[in-house]
């Protein structure tokens, strides 16, 4: 099939009929908060067995047709990905490592039996669709726009095997702070659920993943908290991650730890930033387990100073407090910590440009 190595390289424009009216933009682009509002383009491109990836198009923002018996509706065939473009100090918009991204949604095209996206199509739609619409980047504190590539199965048929069509599209959302209240420190609920097991899909960025996360979820905010904490599948014991967020804990002797990436957890793009940047600083970072009990004692005995969670979409969080049935503990003062705030700022400062880029992870779109 010498049609899928000839995946397209230029894109068809159309531009949006009936675009948002500045007004309606302003609105928006005062108070985005995450998530709510998108752009007025997308980015699709098909793939079928046939003719493999084409028909790469900017098209105006707006819903799909599907038929009904879609697979992605029925068993859940579909991978997304999350990244962020900044507009840099002289103007000029980025992404960060989106090559990271490009590779991580192979992987989990990889375990969901659908095709690969060839890195170079991934970042073109990417950077496309920057182009069309960077009049949205909201210029609020910690804003970017947050790009949203996934890939689904369209062909209609009920069977239960790899469909033999798919589609990939790029949206975009203006976005300020993810946390509402700009949070200080976030509580974690510890839930009985467990998100991944052994030989599942726990690092594979899937829908499926969160589906199965929304009722501990609903029961972490029902109890009060902010946040799910998952625990391992088999023991009940070692920290994984949260619905959506990698764990990093600080030591009183300076030391990071993150648990390891064994193919329950998603390996993030923060998270692989974060333990460059630390050993950067001459920090120590361990990828290692680390059980609940542990953490409790360790946050009593005065040994953990912080812990905080990370991800594209807010960036680091820090964590205040932990619940499970058997109560609550408090990490260190409850709030922010101190290389919690210093590495965020090193992160974030490298994404916009305020800061050398030592890693040559950022990419100019001009
Ligand atoms: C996306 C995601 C993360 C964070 O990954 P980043 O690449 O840092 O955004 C962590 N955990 C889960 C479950 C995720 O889906």
């Amino acid at each position: 099939m010498a049609s899928l190595a000839e995946a397209p390289t230029r894109f068809t424009h159309t531009a949006n009929p009936a675009p948002r009216s500045a007004e309606a933009r302003a609105a928006v682009l005062a108070n985005p908060g995450f998530g709510n509002a998108f752009t007025d383009h997308m980015v699709t491109i098909d793939w079928t067995e046939d003719h493999g990836w084409h028909g790469a198009a900017v098209v105006p923002y707006g819903p799909i047709m599907l038929d009904p018996a879609a697979s992605v509706l029925h068993y859940a065939q579909e991978i997304f990905e999350g990244l962020k473009a900044y507009r840099h100090p002289d103007g000029s918009m980025a992404l960060f490592r989106p090559d990271a991204n490009a590779a991580r949604l192979n992987a989990s095209a990889q375990r969901l039996a659908m095709p690969q996206l060839p890195p170079e199509l991934f970042i073109a739609a990417v950077e496309e669709l920057v182009a069309a619409d960077r009049a949205w980047f909201p210029e609020v504190e910690g804003g970017s726009i947050y790009l949203r590539p996934f890939m689904i199965a369209t062909e209609a048929f009920l069977g239960v095997r790899p469909a033999k069509s798919y589609k990939f599209i790029v949206i975009a959302s203006p976005a300020g702070n993810y946390f509402k209240s700009g949070a200080p420190a976030v509580s974690l609920w510890v839930s009985d659920y467990t998100r991944a097991a052994p030989g599942g899909t726990g690092a594979a960025k899937c829908g499926g993943n969160y589906a199965a996360s929304l009722v501990p979820t609903k029961e972490a905010f029902a109890r009060g908290h902010d946040q799910v904490l998952f625990l391992d599948a088999a023991e009940h014991k070692w920290v994984e991650e949260l619905g959506g967020m990698n764990l990093f804990f600080v030591f009183a002797d300076g030391t990071l730890l993150t648990p390891p990436l064994t193919g329950t957890i998603l390996p993030g793009v923060t998270r692989d930033s974060l333990i460059k940047l630390a050993r950067d600083e001459g920090l120590t970072v361990r990828e290692d387990r680390y059980s609940l009990d542990q953490w409790r004692a360790d946050a009593a005995s005065g040994n953990l100073f912080e812990v905080f969670a990370c991800g594209t979409a807010a960036v680091v969080t820090p964590v205040g407090t932990v619940a499970d049935r058997d109560g609550e503990f408090t990490i260190g003062s409850g709030g922010p910590g101190q290389l919690t705030g210093k590495l965020k700022a090193r992160l974030t400062a490298i994404q916009r440009g305020e800061a050398p880029d030592p890693h040559g992870w950022v990419v100019r779109l001009g």
